[in-house]
């Protein structure tokens, strides 16, 4: 008989394996019979010995049975705390008994897109439950002397200060990655000097870059990337330096060592330096542009449909077809300044004629239209109605650090650059070495 029991508890065990709970009936009508009609005990042992080793087999196969269970659940639309216990096949007591205890509403305030981590039992019993509002703070319930303790809890994140210097073979992007400094990290990078670097005209293999950028740790592991601290540029013999730096207005931005703004009034470049094409060829000589191209812009050769961004401000005051031009967007920036952008394939609707456009938003696609041999972005920069040289002219400059914080910016700058040299020194000695 105690084989049976164990057998029944086996089977009762099982009892949400629909499956296996009806082989485990089956088996136990087996013994319960052949006791009943057959009268020799050492046999039917022998039996049920065959079964529960099979038992054993099977047990095995769902080692989560003996185990609670944990379930990750993430909000969905209409959810409540109650349809995600439900969902969690949390039972009728665990659940009552939660909402009952002190704290509760702390679990009630539940967004789309937040987190449940819930511990449970086989018979639904809830065990713990971790309510994650942000990956570092939330709400934990665990059983204390069979209630529920609900509290908030938050855990500490470290910042690391990850130091790269990266030498340019190839382009900006190719060889940031190559160093293995984040995607996100290399996009800042090229917000930051976006505004004073071309990245398709101004850059030659040998240039470099180097920065400081934070790395944030939960639990020794890194779950986002910080912001960069600051960055250096060299290229054309030139050295441009870029701090961060957090304002009593609450905006953080990149300014010069002087305190000039990193940002100007016009990006340099009005395709997203990750489309320019591969045709071009960093390695080769360097042309004096304005003076080979005898017109009036500059053109860069991107793949078909890669998107065209307004470099500034302003009103469209030309959208549509124009000779030689195909498919034309011209902004009107201010009295003095206008750009064009030529040979689109599309336009933007939010490029049509009269419509105001922000700095940096898609107003077309590169194209051939007109008279373009490839797909290319012809572009030009009109200072008081005339031509301008887009890669060289100088651009007004975003606000610089207002007065009464320039001697807290300038501390801020010194200590930065004192580290960013540290390591350089520290690379160039290993490097020695
Ligand atoms: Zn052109």
């Amino acid at each position: 008989m105690k084989l049976i029991n164990q057998l029944y508890k086996f089977a009762t065990l099982l009892a949400k394996k629909r499956s296996i709970f009806l082989i485990g009936c089956f088996f136990i009508l087996l013994s319960l019979s052949s006791l009943n009609f057959n009268g020799t005990p050492e046999y039917k042992e022998s039996t049920l010995q065959n079964q529960i080793n099979i038992a054993k087999i099977s047990i095995n196969d769902y080692p989560e049975i003996n185990q609670d269970s944990k379930q990750v659940i993430i909000v969905k639309r209409n959810d409540s705390l109650i349809s995600i216990l439900n969902r969690a096949n949390i039972n009728r007591e665990s659940i009552k008994k939660l909402i009952r205890a002190k704290n509760s509403k702390l679990l009630t305030k539940i967004k789309i897109g937040e987190k449940f981590i819930i511990k449970s039992n086989m018979s639904g019993d809830l065990k713990e439950l971790i309510y994650q509002k942000q990956l570092t703070k939330g709400v934990e319930v665990k059983l204390l002397n069979a209630e529920y303790l609900v509290k908030p809890y938050k855990r500490e994140t470290e910042i690391m200060p990850i130091y790269k210097k990266v030498v340019i073979e190839e382009s900006l992007y190719v060889d940031g990655l190559k160093a293995k400094i984040p995607d996100s990290v290399i996009m800042d990078m090229a917000y930051i000097y976006g505004w004073d670097i071309d990245f398709t005209y101004d850059l030659r293999p040998g240039d470099s870059y180097s920065l400081i950028y934070e790395e944030i740790l939960l639990d020794g592991e890194r779950i986002k990337n910080g912001d960069i601290l600051i960055a250096k540029f060299y290229f054309q013999g030139k050295e441009l330096i870029a701090t961060r730096f957090d304002q009593e207005n609450g905006k953080s931005e990149y300014f010069s060592p002087n305190g000039d703004n990193m940002k100007k009034a016009f990006l340099r470049s009005p395709v997203n330096f990750s489309y320019i094409s591969s045709r071009y060829n960093l390695k080769r000589k360097h042309p004096i542009l304005y003076k080979i191209k005898a017109h009036t812009g500059v053109d860069y050769a991107a793949a078909k449909g890669s998107p065209v961004i307004a470099t500034g401000d302003g009103t469209i005051s030309y959208s549509s077809l124009k000779g030689g031009y195909g498919n034309l967007v011209e902004i009107k920036h201010s009295e003095d300044y206008a750009t064009r952008y030529a040979h689109l394939n599309k336009i933007h609707k939010r490029a049509s004629l009269g419509k105001k456009v922000k700095q940096g938003e898609v107003i077309g696609y590169v194209g051939k239209t007109g008279m373009a041999t490839g797909y290319h972005l012809h572009y030009e920069f009109h200072v008081n109605g005339r031509h301008t040289n887009p890669l060289t002219v100088k651009f007004p400059n975003a606000k610089p650090v207002e007065k009464n914080e320039l001697k807290n910016y300038t501390l801020n700058f010194l200590s930065r650059k004192k580290m960013i040299d540290n390591y350089e020194k520290l690379e160039s000695r290993n490097e020695e070495i």
